[in-house]
């Protein structure tokens, strides 16, 4: 029997592996997609996990091939990042995590990494049913890594699966597209969000608002100090002092990725200004800051709060085609100066 028990959410998606896996259909290539933290390639794991288990009731977690897979160490569990030349599969082995915390998003998957996948199919698993191919990022591959794989998928070998884990399936090319199924992946409802066993004090609502029901943004939350810093924040506002306000986010902008989790935060942060100033405070995303969004609302007008929400949305859209932090910076503070 296959069941699912440690994923949260995507019942419908659960109960499909369940039975092809049971029913030994696996197709040859899946395409998981959807928004970014929700599960997509923790999921991709347990697949792989559940069809090669030695269990009765799979994935067991607890027998040796189970064990090998979740440590990523199994032979026949290949996993692709962007940017392997810098031994991201060692990193992974030993921080025994998905996506350990060095990878870089912005780098590609080259044809080099495919040329190499390609001539490790050219053998047998070494001891699963069936070998699993993880792409995490899929969207990072170029398109020469893309048409390569596709012959691959053309002619797909015997005893193998491909998952591509993708939250931009608008980069994957058609061709690769229609050989996979696709697999749709939605944004957790509350109900299941809050059962993942985060360890911190914030309330689970303020977690949910924030990642949008994202289980990996809620999580990368808590790993940075964003939450704490939107006091500093708040304050430099209220106090229309730009020397503050650049002093607490200048040594936290330092990557592209970072750069656009402060700027949602800083959104949710001015768009609750606009709510409380309106006398709907009770609407706010940062739940456990309400009397503060609401005392930093009263000193601030209309038309500022309206400026420094326009500003997040320009500083979004640049980051999202120039990668100049200190532009970015530039953008954030300007709204003081008036
Ligand atoms: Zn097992």
């Amino acid at each position: 029997m296959v069941k699912f028990d440690r994923v949260l959410g995507h019942e419908r998606i659960k109960s499909y592996f369940s039975r092809v896996i049971e029913e030994d259909n696996l197709a040859p290539a899946y395409l998981f997609y959807g928004p970014e933290g929700v599960g997509k390639s923790s999921f991709a794991l347990e697949v792989a996990k559940a069809y090669n288990c030695e269990s009765d009731v799979r994935p067991c977690g607890e027998c040796p091939t189970c064990k090998k897979m979740d440590k990523l160490i199994h032979p026949d569990l290949i996993i692709l990042y962007p940017s392997k030349p810098s031994n991201l599969r060692e990193l992974a082995i030993e921080q025994g995590r998905l996506k350990p915390l060095e990878f870089d998003p912005t780098k590609n998957i080259t044809i080099d990494q495919i040329r190499e996948l390609q001539d490790e199919l050219t053998k047998a698993p070494f001891m699963a049913k069936k070998r699993f191919v993880i792409f995490l990022y899929g969207e990072n591959l170029t398109i020469e890594a893309q048409n390569s794989l596709l012959k691959t998928l053309e002619e797909p070998p015997d005893n193998t699966v491909f998952i591509m884990v993708s939250s931009n399936i608008g980069k994957i090319l058609p061709t690769i597209r229609s050989r996979s199924r696709l697999i749709k992946f939605s944004s957790l409802r509350f109900e299941e969000f809050k059962d993942y066993p985060f360890s911190t004090t914030y309330p689970i609502t303020l977690l949910y608002r924030l990642s949008d029901g994202s289980i990996g943004r809620a999580k990368k939350l808590l790993e940075t100090d964003f939450l704490p810093i939107r006091i500093d924040i708040l304050n430099a506002l209220s106090e229309n002092d730009p020397y503050k306000f650049l002093d607490v986010i200048k040594p936290r902008i330092i990557t592209r990725e970072n750069a656009q989790d402060f700027i949602k935060i800083y959104l949710t942060l001015t768009r609750d200004l606009l709510l409380a100033h309106s006398g709907s405070e009770n609407l706010v995303a940062n739940v456990d800051l309400k009397t503060l969004i609401k005392a930093t609302s009263k000193r601030l007008s209309y038309r500022k709060i309206e400026k420094l929400i326009a500003t997040g949305y320009e500083a979004e859209r640049y980051l999202s085609r120039f990668l100049n932090l200190e532009s970015i910076l530039l953008i954030l503070a300007e709204p003081f100066a008036k």
